[in-house]
Parts: structure tokens; sequence; C-alpha cells
């Protein structure tokens, strides 16, 4: 059965099955419009992050910033999230086991929001969503669409700060994510309590 919000921020909130939730400050559920045309998702958490309790709101989530106003949105209209909620240590990558753990809170929440697309920042985002077995320089710039919803892998904006190279084709990669909404119809309102 599908949970609500208020029972899924509580499971989150109280979740303990990986043990880097013991070392954190904040659990980072995501944040934005629960009834959200896209959803952006990372890897995890970084030090911001857990300070705020709040998803991207680092030097890369600047960039995010940057990179969704270009297409046209704000932060607010769209849902940001990670593969797993607590912030691994010194920031690095999440464990399969931590992902595996964690996966079924990003499932319940786009059940909840019922994206009509998904964008994945980065190599772990796409592992745990679309498979191991795929690269992020191959597979970035191509939809897949998966149960009606077009999902499409990009860089990580952290990482076209460490590569600045890169930001052209991120910057394709989005007009691309940008023609395929503007293509779609509105989205039919969800009808489920919202967060907060
Ligand atoms: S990473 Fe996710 S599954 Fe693991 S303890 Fe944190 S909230 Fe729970």
């Amino acid at each position: 059965m599908l949970t609500s919000w208020a029972q899924l921020n509580a499971d989150i909130a109280g979740c303990t099955k990986c043990g880097i939730s013991a070392g954190i400050n904040h659990k980072v559920p995501g944040q934005g419009d629960p009834d959200a045309r896209l959803m952006v998702i990372g890897e995890g958490p970084g030090a911001q992050e857990d300070r705020q309790g709040l998803a991207f709101v680092g030097a890369a989530g600047q960039l995010l910033t940057q990179m969704l106003k270009a297409i046209g949105l704000s932060r607010e209209e769209v849902f940001i999230g990670n593969i797993v909620k607590c912030r691994p240590p010194g920031n690095r990558v999440p464990t399969d086991g931590e992902a595996a753990n964690c996966l079924p809170y990003l499932r319940a929440q786009t059940a909840l929001i019922r994206p009509q697309a998904i964008l994945l920042l980065g190599a772990t985002a796409l592992k745990h969503i679309l498979g191991p077995e795929l690269r992020i320089t191959k597979a970035r710039g191509q939809f897949v669409l998966s149960k009606g919803v077009y999902i499409l892998p990009t860089f990580h904006p952290a990482a076209l700060l460490r590569d600045p190279g890169k930001k052209k084709d991120a910057w394709e990669d989005l007009k691309r994510l940008r023609d395929i909404l503007s293509g779609l119809p509105e989205k039919e309102k969800n009808s489920r309590d919202h967060p907060n």
C-alpha cells in the first residue's frame, strides 16, 4: 500500500538501518514540490547538507540551481533528493548495502510524487537506478523510458566543478530534458497528502 508523506518522513527520521546514521547531524530526506514534474537524484548528503538537513545546498547545489534555472526551472518546482539520506563519512561513495537499505525510501517518494521525468546526477545515482553495468560517460544524455517516466543521466554538478570541461555535455543533456518536459502535457495533480 502506498505510504503517506507523514509516515514516510517519520520512517526516514527514525531509520537506523545503516551504521552511518550514528555519525550524522541530520537526515537529508530531500525537498521540493511533492507534486513535481521533475525529480533530481544525486548521490548522498555532503557536509553542508548534513548540517542543514537539506539536499544540494553546498557548492554543487548552487551549480545545480543555476543548471535548473538555465532550463526555466526553480528549485522549488522540482523535488531534489539523493540515493542515501545519511551522509557517508568523509563524503565517500555510499556502499551497495547502504544504497539498498535506503532505496525503498526514494521509491516511496517517487511513487508519491509521480514525476514525469527524473534527472540522475552522476555515477552513483545511475548505478542504483538504472544498473551497475552502465557508465556515466556513455549513458549520459540518453533517455530511458521506464514505466512512463523519462529518466536522464547526466554528470553530477560536483564533477562539473572538478572538471569544467564537462559542462558543455551537461548543458546538452539539460536542453534535451527541457525539450522532453516542454513536449509533455501538464501533469495531472496528485491528490495525496503533502509533506509539511
Ligand atoms: S542511509 Fe537511509 S537506510 Fe541507511 S540509515 Fe540512513 S536513512 Fe536509513
